[in-house]
């Protein structure tokens, strides 16, 4: 059975409610040629072995990995603490229900990576996934305005994604990761259908809740906040974290590999500048805390390295410039070089 078979007969099994699977069937494997009687009992024999083991495989199939979208723009994450604030003001024992400060993210897809090799299959996946999602995005940024509440029946509480067609790009993105993680057989995915949320709180974090009478988040608990703006994020990390794994000093989930998106190159987008604005301990790496991780040092010798470009250009136009008459000069292009390194150092802010 070819590994592409074996993928995309687990994907199918996968996006079936799994109380419903008849694995049997779904396997197809009477799709076999039979060649005589004896072949036939031993391809028999592997097949009900194979469907033994796909079985087991779904059975005991407990997402422990994510993708992750970390969502870190100050204006929103202070919105969601003044909402679990507000909240918390009217039931203090809602406090141990709350997402904590940091690890603010939006789950692209669920997978299951029990053993280091599969962990390493994981992180190539997610690199292969990266020239796939900057295709995706035909080099535009992937804006997510944050607007309004709304629960997974009355147990998660999440911001919501405003309407628009950054939905359907993030579910093209999420699509395309599901396939890619699956090509390689890693067991991806979930049998509801991908919605994208921001979870500031889950009842499931403290189930002494539910003892306690609070089986329900109340909507008049953020009521206030149905239609707040709460701001945008724009995608320019991918990472691939642990659920289990002992969170980061800076609150974020452990992350065994990264992708960075796509590199801020304009200054001229609003959404840019409020970046800037909120990151006073510019470059993003380093934001939470932590030491830069590989993706940033690259980001930033890439930066480095464009300067000395733009450094021997403009050095080279001077030169040139200074050996021609007066009159005969290109200040047009030295001014527009400076006006890009200048327009690069803004960025820095
Ligand atoms: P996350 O923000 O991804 O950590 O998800 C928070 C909780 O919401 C988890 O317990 C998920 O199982 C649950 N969840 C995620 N997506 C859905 C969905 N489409 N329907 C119901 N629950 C969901």
């Amino acid at each position: 059975m070819s590994e592409n078979f074996e993928a995309k007969t687990l994907d199918s099994l996968i996006n079936m409610p799994l109380a419903t699977i008849d694995i049997k069937d779904d396997c197809g494997i009477t799709d076999v040629p039979q060649i005589n009687s004896k072949r036939s009992n031993e391809s028999e024999w592997i097949k009900s072995d194979e469907v033994k083991k796909r079985k087991r495989k779904l059975k005991d199939y407990q997402p422990n990995y994510f993708l992750s979208i970390p969502i870190t723009n100050r204006e929103i994450t202070g919105g969601i603490k003044i909402l679990q604030n507000a909240i918390i003001q009217q039931d203090k024992r809602l406090a141990k229900a709350m997402v904590t400060d940091g690890s603010f993210h939006i789950t692209l897809l669920v997978m299951q990576l029990l053993t280091e090799d599969e962990v390493n299959i994981g992180i190539d996946a997610l690199l292969e996934l990266k020239p796939f999602v900057e295709e995706i995005l035909q080099g535009k940024h992937l804006i997510l305005p944050f607007q309004g509440i709304d629960t997974f029946g009355n147990q998660v509480g999440f911001v919501k994604l405003a309407e628009g067609d950054h939905i359907n790009t993030l579910l093209e993105i999420a699509e395309t990761a599901k396939y890619i993680f699956q090509e390689k057989g890693i067991l991806a995915g979930e049998n509801r259908s991908f919605k994208p949320h921001l979870t500031f709180m889950k009842l499931s974090k403290a189930p002494w809740l539910r003892k306690n009478g609070i089986k329900k988040i109340d909507p008049e608990l953020y009521e206030k906040f149905i239609n707040h703006r709460f701001g945008e994020e724009m995608l320019y990390r991918i990472d691939l974290c642990s659920m289990l794994k002992k969170k980061q000093n800076n609150g974020y989930y452990h992350c065994d590999s990264s992708i960075v998106i796509d590199e801020l190159e304009s200054s001229s987008s609003a959404v840019l500048q409020s970046y800037s604005k909120d990151l006073p301990n510019w470059p993003r790496g380093e934001k939470n805390g932590g030491e830069p991780d590989d993706a940033e040092l690259v980001r930033l010798s890439k930066r480095l390295v464009e300067n000395a470009v733009l450094k021997a250009v403009q050095q080279y136009l001077e030169e040139t410039q200074n050996k021609k008459q007066p009159g005969e000069g290109n200040s047009v292009k030295t001014e527009e070089a400076d006006r890009n390194g200048s327009d690069r150092d803004n960025n820095r802010k």
